[in-house]
């Protein structure tokens, strides 16, 4: 195996750049040298690729996004894209593709092995932790950390005016984010597609509770972390909801993109590192179709379908405490 490439795909994540110099280095110590495509699979379609010399990837270990730059490319879901990006692969002369991104780089990447023949490696690199197959994601634990910071935040002024705070964090389709940033903030209540699958119960429950809380302790400030698509309209809506058929006067606040920004956190740039070298190994085996991963402090190799048809628990542990422990209204 003489040359390999990488591509960063989907949503950016920290870490990424992490990934791509653990990659490059290892790379470096078995002679084979890394193409880089920008844009992920655009850049691959459109021969947007650079070489990465090891010189590119000092210094970058500490910066969040990806020197590579990322994009959504629709029409990589097409036969006729996936024989082109095969075609491009085998003139550049690669012998292996490594894909960081989330579930639906996965997608593309199994789409592109039916097509292609050499290995084709998945690297979990989402901020929304929701891959099965590996405890945590490339920037899942970065995210936390600066939606945690938000929220400690708001907390300052919620507590000040005594009011109550509806912050909606990012995970897709996924609590992980949500979870997590709850506990460690201490909100009072959290709203997750895990947990809450019927809108208008978790509405009265929220209502119930924050009365409960109210009754026990007079005006009081009170945080609600909420997961994005779980109320229709978000956050602004759901508002908007209570302040008009309550008299409770609620406030609205949508983290957004900056919980996909920031210097990555050691645990997501350890991680980054060890999967980034992990995958090179990996390639070197002529292992493909898989995604590597970490589960346990062991590394694992996961195939591609699996990342996606099983769906990865939430922390059962942390969902009763949340839930049961923690529940004013039992
Ligand atoms: P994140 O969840 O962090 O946003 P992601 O990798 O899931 O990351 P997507 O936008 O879902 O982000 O997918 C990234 C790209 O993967 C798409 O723009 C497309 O190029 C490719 N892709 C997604 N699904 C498929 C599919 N079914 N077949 C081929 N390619 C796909």
């Amino acid at each position: 195996m003489k040359r390999i490439a990488v591509l960063t795909s989907g949503g950016d994540a920290p870490g990424m750049n992490a990934c791509i110099r653990a990659i490059v280095l290892t790379a470096e110590h078995f002679n084979v040298s890394v193409i880089g495509f920008r844009h992920g699979y655009y850049g691959l379609l459109n021969s947007e690729h650079v070489e990465i010399s090891t010189d590119m990837v000092s210094n970058i270990i500490q910066n969040g996004g990806t020197i590579l730059h990322s994009a959504r490319c629709p029409e990589f879901k097409t036969e006729k894209a996936a024989l082109k990006a095969a075609n491009s692969l085998d003139a550049l002369g690669i012998d292996a593709l490594l894909v960081i991104g989330g579930d639906g780089s996965f997608h593309g990447a199994h789409h592109l092995q039916q097509y292609w023949h050499k290995p084709v490696i998945g690297l979990p690199g989402t901020i929304d932790n929701d891959i099965y197959g590996t405890d945590a994601t490339i920037g899942y634990f970065t995210a936390i950390e600066t939606a945690l910071d938000a929220i400690d935040k708001i907390r300052d002024t919620a507590d000040a005016f005594e009011r109550v705070f509806l912050i909606e964090v990012m995970g897709r389709h996924a609590g992980f984010i949500g979870l997590s940033a709850s506990i460690s903030s201490g909100a009072d209540q959290v709203l997750l597609p895990e947990i809450n699958n019927d809108n208008e119960a978790a509405f009265k429950n929220l209502v119930a509770r924050i009365e409960t809380t109210r009754e026990k302790k007079g005006q009081c400030s009170y945080i609600v972390v909420v997961a994005e698509n779980l109320w229709p309209g978000g956050v602004t809506a759901l508002a908007e909801k209570i302040n008009s058929e309550l008299s409770i006067e609620s406030r609205p606040v949508v983290l957004g993109h900056i919980q996909r920004g920031g210097s990555p956190s050691p645990q997501d740039r350890i991680l980054a590192t060890k999967l980034g070298a992990y995958a090179v190994e990996c390639a070197l085996q002529g292992k493909s179709g898989i995604m590597v991963g970490e589960q346990n402090q062991q590394l694992v190799e996961v195939s591609l379908p699996h990342t996606w048809q099983n769906q990865k628990p939430l922390d059962p542990y942390l969902v009763k405490i949340q839930t049961e422990f923690f529940d004013i209204l039992e």
